[in-house]
């Protein structure tokens, strides 16, 4: 069996999940559940970043010990993933046991090895951005990343020899053409790295960040938050308690973030793996992010959206759908609730609901309920054969999407056999054909068209699994739970089948 592991970014716990979030999470699922259905073993994994700085500050800002603080929010994003129906197989805490295990053991290969060594720090620390910076890279005197006010800092602390690893890196990133995706990212990093590496401060004194998991070789340090999360992609997999697990699974398959934690993806995290002699994961694909108009949101600017509040007044399929069909992966979306609501009365109600919903009248009202019975499965004429046609050629479109991570291609697929089947019954107007007592030609579009609505509703199985469950109660196909890609072929609807045509799935949203 072939195995397929993809993984989320940890999410820092220092605020509630937003958008950015859960865009993440919905693309994971979406090629997490297109691969089970595809007969792949997945591990799909996601989890919450909980050490450092920031931690331990928002703790005290509300009286709680960072542990119990950590323990208040993970629930909430489990709850995220709940309701917007993410299908992860494993939920990973950095303050896990068996995640702290596998840092320690990283940080002692690396220490006998001499790839980690103690030196003198002295820089200016950014506390929000938990970075230190040298003088020169200083924006009048500020921050560069968040400008605000930095402090200067002298210090012991462990250093990782990433420079030692810079030549090797480069070659890596130019020799595997999927390890950085997109192109764009790629060529970030590359220029990135036409630049001497610095090597990276891996600890932070426990005199002063308490909050971090204990480096083994000196009491007087905890480990660094990023040093400590990344290593959550091996830990979850069975590094240390699973070698089995982690030998089908590892390297990943997709770690999927998004573009302003590239850095440590792709630079930190492969040469921490090489150190310790692991293969870096197959790809690191960077999302863009989604704007408010032309505006980044921010919680100062107030334009945040919240996905909980999204879902509870348009349905959870209605805000995959949008955040998967609006943009093509990778590049920057515009998020707007009109836009959100065009996309529904347009796309999912004018188009989708209305062709399952007016299809399933006429088989009730021409058939009594029952999927006629075809002819046979050949056409009878041009328009009938470029319908299945389209239709055959589904499965392939799709894989081509989901094989380059570009969802709006494989929806647009889906789009357009929706929009062609609703031309389709404009076409052979099957009102006349009753009329005029086409008997045979009304029975073999009727069939036409509950197939294609089957196939629909397993093609949106990763994008909408919620809508796919629904349309398949409609069109009265059982065994569900069963259903697989292989089950995009034509002509695999039995004739006989009762409908039960319930009410519109997506009714028009009406704006005042
Ligand atoms: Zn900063």
């Amino acid at each position: 069996m072939k195995k397929f592991y993809i993984t989320t970014p940890l999410y820092y716990v220092n605020s509630a999940p937003h958008i950015g979030h859960s865009y993440t999470n919905i693309a994971c699922d979406t090629l997490a559940r297109y691969k089970r259905l595809m007969g792949y073993e997945v591990l799909f994994v996601t989890g919450t970043d909980e050490h450092g700085q920031k931690i331990k500050d928002v703790a005290e800002s509300k009286a709680m010990e960072p542990k119990a603080f950590v323990d208040s929010v993970a629930p909430i994003f489990k709850d995220l993933w709940k309701r917007l129906d993410i299908s992860y197989d494993d939920f990973i805490r950095t303050t896990e046991k068996r995640h702290e295990d596998v840092v320690k053991d990283t940080l002692n290969i690396l220490y006998k090895k001499g790839d980690l060594y103690e030196g003198e720090y002295s820089g200016w620390y950014c506390t929000p951005c938990e970075s230190f910076w040298t003088k020169a890279q200083l924006v009048d005197d500020l921050c560069p990343d968040c400008k605000r006010k930095v402090e200067e800092i002298k210090e012991k602390n462990f250093f990782f020899r990433l420079s030692k690893y810079q030549n090797w890196l480069i070659d890596y990133i130019n020799s595997h053409e999927d390890f950085i995706k997109p192109a764009i990212r790629k060529n970030e990093m590359l220029s990135f790295l036409k630049n001497p590496l610095n090597d990276l401060c891996i600890s932070r004194p426990a005199s002063r960040l308490s909050w971090g998991i204990d480096i083994p070789f000196s009491k007087d340090h905890v480990t660094y938050v990023w040093f400590d999360a990344l290593i959550n992609y091996i830990s979850v997999c069975g590094y240390k308690d699973n070698p089995e697990k982690f030998k089908k699974f590892w390297p990943a398959d997709i770690h999927m973030i998004g573009k302003d934690i590239l850095r440590p993806h792709t630079v930190y995290w492969p040469i921490m793996l090489h150190a310790i002699g692991l293969e870096p994961p197959m790809t690191v694909f960077a999302h863009g992010w989604w704007k408010m108009g032309g505006d980044k949101m921010s919680k100062s600017k107030g334009n945040v959206v919240d996905p909980r509040d999204m879902v509870s007044r348009f349905g959870v399929d209605a805000y995959r759908f949008f955040l998967l069909k609006e943009v093509q992966f990778g590049v920057d979306g515009s998020f707007s609730e009109e836009a959100l609501i065009a996309r529904i009365n347009s796309d999912l109600a004018n188009d989708l609901g209305n062709l399952l919903h007016r299809s399933l009248t006429m088989v009730e009202k021409y058939f009594a309920e029952f999927v006629p019975e075809r002819r046979d499965l050949k056409y009878s004429d041009e328009i009938t054969k470029a319908l299945i046609d389209k239709a055959c050629g589904l499965d392939s479109e799709i894989k081509k999407g989901m094989d380059s991570i570009d969802f709006s291609y494989g929806l647009n697929s889906i789009w357009d056999l929706i929009n062609m089947a609703n031309k389709f019954i404009e076409q052979k107007a099957p009102w006349k054909l009753a009329k005029g007592n086409k008997q045979d030609d009304l029975k073999d579009m009727m069939y036409d068209l509950c197939e294609i609505l089957r196939m629909v509703s397993i093609a949106l199985m990763p994008f909408m699994p919620d809508t796919s469950v629904k349309m398949a109660g409609q069109l009265g196909l059982g065994d569900i739970e069963k259903r697989s890609f292989s089950d995009l072929k034509w002509g695999l609807l039995k004739p006989g089948t009762k409908i039960n045509k319930g009410t519109p799935l997506f009714p028009r949203i009406e704006v005042n």
